[in-house]
């Protein structure tokens, strides 16, 4: 009989928590897990999945005018934000049910309450005011959305945690950033027909990815009607009404005024650290609030481990699946398991969308590779006949010596699909050579990628 009440307590029924919990229960340990908002986490009930059927809702503007080049017509389309809100939630609802299923049915205990650490080993439950202890405890709390509270009347804006509940679709919406978020909420609000401009504080979006992407999609998302505006810095947001109708004036630093209906800042997210209890029991937070952790996600107390956003390492939910495994794997099979951080492919679900894996051309040249870089631009063969002027790019980065692919950078329909696979090719380390002796399937846009001289 153990001294603890469980082998593993979870903070946190998101991503990571999840497969941590449950591989930790399969291999035979008690575990029981506390989600304060909702089984699934972020990813699941406002992140990654609402977020991809939003895409899929903003598309269809754009297929229901190229449908006419293919002979349909199609009477002029209505489109309910109403309905989609219903039919989402009703989609979050039932993958939250599932999450709690396989949960139960692994043999993990849920408690819907915030959980506080007391000690090392022992966890308050506050919603149930219950006191627990556990041999291991594991931290995968995620991360919230941050916003710099300094600006004045930043309190109006929403994150995208509320843009998933809004009552009503506005007419004008600034979207805050220039990173993941931003630019997909920009794609997704355009296509819905608001009147979208976007604010990034730098000189061009999507900082990290390759210059040839940033450049390619801030191009292709003006042409469909984003306003892009660069070098933008917020001084204040004003509450306004007229006619009984709110709305909000954003002043900028250089002394421009955007008068908007909605302001949404996705202005990055930070860890979810705060008031847990780490600090008072020594857990060691980095300057942002992050849990600092080992390669087996270990923390500087024993028996407390983290995985996920809140540790800040790569914040996306398959690497927090994969921390949440390894660490089950360390701590309950007795096979130590680290992650491999480097290399991860990525998709932004911007419109056109993006997939980018391995090094960018700069940081290729950075790290002291003499690259040799293929890239083409075309027209995708749907608007052979629809005439949109919209490109898609492909870009290998080639190290000249190895003949290796060091990155793929994508633009264009698919992107993400593609880029799951070609992340294999670039995880073994496949060659251009190997690249050009493929044979290309035909017609697809993939072809392309295995016949760039
Ligand atoms: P990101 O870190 O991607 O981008 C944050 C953006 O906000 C950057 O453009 C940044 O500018 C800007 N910014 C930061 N601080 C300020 C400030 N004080 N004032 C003005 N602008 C500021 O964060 P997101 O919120 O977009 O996304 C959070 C995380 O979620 C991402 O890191 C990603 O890992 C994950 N995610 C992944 C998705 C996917 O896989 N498709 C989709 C959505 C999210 P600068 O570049 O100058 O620092």
């Amino acid at each position: 009989m153990t001294e603890f009440d469980y082998d593993l307590f979870t903070i946190g029924a998101g991503s990571g928590g999840v497969r941590a919990s449950r591989v930790a229960a399969a291999a035979g340990a008690k575990v029981a897990i506390a989600e304060e908002y909702r089984v699934g986490g972020t990813c699941v009930i406002r992140g990654c999945v609402p977020k991809k059927l939003f895409v899929y809702a903003s598309h269809f503007a754009e297929e229901f005018e190229d449908a006419a080049a293919y002979g349909w017509s199609v009477e002029r389309p209505t489109f309910s934000w109403k309905t989609l809100i219903a039919n989402k939630d009703k989609e979050i609802d039932r993958l939250n049910q599932i999450y709690i299923r396989n949960l139960e049915s692994s043999g993990v205990e849920i408690f819907q309450s915030r959980a506080v650490l007391k000690d090392s080993h022992t966890v308050y439950l506050q919603a149930l005011n219950k006191t627990v202890t556990a041999k291991t405890i594991l931290i995968a709390t995620g991360a919230a959305p941050w916003k710099d509270e300094a600006t004045p009347g930043m309190e109006y804006a929403i994150s995208s945690n509320e843009a998933f509940h809004l009552e009503q679709i506005p007419e004008r919406i600034l979207v805050v950033g220039g990173g993941y978020i931003a630019v997909e909420f920009a794609g997704i609000f355009n296509g819905l027909g608001v009147e979208t401009t976007l604010s990034y504080r730098k000189g061009e979006i999507l900082r990290g990815f390759d210059d040839d992407l940033r450049a390619g999609l801030h191009l292709e998302m003006e042409k469909k009607g984003v306003t892009i505006l660069t070098h933008s810095l917020i001084e204040k947001i004003e509450k306004k009404e007229k006619s009984g109708t709110e709305y909000f004036t954003v002043t900028f630093a250089d002394g421009n005024v955007l008068e908007t209906d909605l302001v949404m800042v996705a202005t990055g997210r930070r860890p979810y650290s705060q008031g847990l209890g780490l600090e008072e029991i020594g857990v060691a937070l980095d300057e942002i609030g992050a849990v600092v952790v080992d390669d087996y996600s270990r923390t500087n107390v024993p028996h407390i481990y983290a995985v996920g956003d809140v540790t800040n390492r790569a914040n996306l939910t398959p690497v927090a699946i994969r921390e949440g495994a390894a660490f089950a794997e360390t701590v309950f099979k007795n096979n130590p398991t680290a992650v491999n951080h480097a290399g991860i492919p990525t998709a932004v679900f911007s419109q056109p969308e993006l997939g980018t894996v391995g090094l960018t051309e700069a940081d290729a040249r950075l790290a002291g590779h003499d690259v040799e870089i293929f890239k083409t631009t075309f027209t995708p063969m749907k608007h052979t006949l629809t005439g949109a002027s919209e490109k898609a790019l492909m870009k290998l980065v080639v190290d000249k010596k190895t003949n290796i692919v060091l990155g793929v950078h994508l633009m264009g329909p698919s992107s993400g699909e593609m880029i799951q696979v070609l992340g294999i090719a670039v995880l073994m380390g496949a060659t251009k050579a190997q690249f050009d002796a493929t044979i290309a399937v035909h017609p697809t846009a993939a072809e392309e990628l295995v016949t760039m001289r």
